[in-house]
């Protein structure tokens, strides 16, 4: 049984939150039931837009699809009855109201202010794109449209949405060619605005409340523009507020002077890493000298055997700084939250320290290994530690 074409509710009237329909067709969609009804508020997927929820007989409405011209709706659970009654979740479908009717002011606003057209459009869970022509617009271009689209939201044009003929079609002023041939649904945004658009608006400018440019991004030869509308943009505005006042208490400061404390804390920032840098140099040779110093000679070695707790970075510096010294065997342990092992050695001493550290981590139930004169491993406590570098004591002193 072939299913007529839904008749969509929406099209003549985007307020329409509650209505009554028959079901005429069912099916499983993706393990889910869906029906069809003879007639539909609900918004189907479709033109940048998502499609609405809601519920019909109470069931909730998970997605909405069109197929064929028949609007299906996935439901939560099966839904038995015959007749039902559809809600629609309305703050959802009042927020694409807004972002949509948004993107054909701004979209207009670029054509007005930039001569940039709009080549694709998405309305996102959290922003909405829009994808420009262009991609050489600059920050005064940017802030030029959304001036204009602010201004007509302030003049509370009139929305109109009509279904016009062809021969209407070639009167109208249209932002670009429909990609529909029959029934073509304009939407006129009153002497601003006119745009084949099967989407749901809002009846006045006025209620998108707002329109805020909040990024772009190049992407080749186009311009990705995103942007918020109404509530969203309300709601961004009041999370840069919290940001700003979070910041501005944290740095004891007016808002407007955080910018500038940034630039002092990093600019301190800068010198001082610079200072420890220097500061860390002066700590690795003064540290390698003494324990070279401190080590006694065994033959032609000398064995520093250490537990040191510093950052792992540092200490392998400080390896470095003793390895480059002839006979110097260097068995470090790191300690921490996350115990290291650090072996290495001259390279006129034979021993092997990725065999020597894989031994003496297994011994401290930890793991690791490497080169002949350089290894590292983990072990996973600081008596670990202890242990592995008993073991590592114990085999230097066998192997003499
Ligand atoms: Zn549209």
């Amino acid at each position: 049984m072939t299913i007529v074409a839904t008749e969509r509710l929406y099209i003549y009237d985007s307020y329409l939150r509650e209505f009554a329909a028959q079901v005429v067709g069912r099916q499983v969609s993706d393990g889910k039931p869906a029906i069809a009804l003879d007639r539909t508020a609900f918004y189907p997927t479709g033109g940048g837009q998502p499609n609405d929820r809601g519920t019909l007989a109470g069931v909730p409405v998970l997605d909405v699809i069109v197929e064929d011209g028949v609007v299906w709706h996935i439901l939560a659970a099966e839904c038995p009855r015959e007749e039902v009654r559809g809600v629609i979740d309305w703050s959802r479908r009042f927020d694409h109201m807004q972002q949509h009717t948004g993107q054909h002011i701004l979209s207009q606003a670029f054509v007005v202010t930039c001569d940039a057209e709009t080549v694709a459009f998405h309305m996102g869970a959290d922003a909405s794109t829009i994808d420009l022509n262009r991609a050489d617009l600059r920050p005064d271009a940017l802030a030029a449209a959304e001036t204009v689209a602010n201004a007509v939201i302030d003049a509370a044009h009139p929305m109109t949405a009509t279904v016009v003929t062809q021969d209407e079609l070639a009167q109208l002023p249209l932002r670009k060619p429909p990609k529909v041939t029959e029934a073509i649904r304009v939407v006129q945004v009153a002497g601003f605005d006119w745009s084949a658009c099967g989407g749901t608006h809002v009846a006045n400018s006025s209620q998108v409340g707002l329109v805020k440019i909040t990024g772009i991004e190049r992407r080749g030869s186009e311009l990705r523009v995103t942007f918020l509308c109404g509530g969203r943009a309300r709601a961004d505005y009041a999370r840069l507020q919290a940001l700003a006042s979070g910041l501005a208490t944290r740095f004891t400061c007016a808002q407007d002077e955080v910018l500038g404390a940034v630039e002092r804390l990093t600019a301190e920032h800068k010198v001082i890493r610079k200072d420890l840098a220097d500061l860390e140099t002066q700590w690795v040779e003064a540290t390698a000298a003494a324990w070279w110093g401190e080590a006694a000679p065994q033959g032609q070695q000398r064995v520093i055997l250490r537990a040191i707790d510093v950052p792992v970075e540092r200490a392998k510096k400080l390896a470095q700084a003793l390895r480059v010294r002839p006979g110097a065997l260097v068995i470090l342990g790191v300690l921490g939250e996350r115990p290291q092992l650090l072996f290495t050695r001259a390279d006129d001493v034979s021993l092997n320290m990725g065999d020597l550290l894989r031994t003496v981590a297994a011994a401290g139930g930890g793991r690791g290994g490497g080169r002949p004169d350089w290894a590292q491993g983990g072990v996973p406590s600081n008596e670990a530690l202890g242990v592995a570098l008993d073991a590592a004591r114990v085999r230097i002193m066998n192997d003499e």
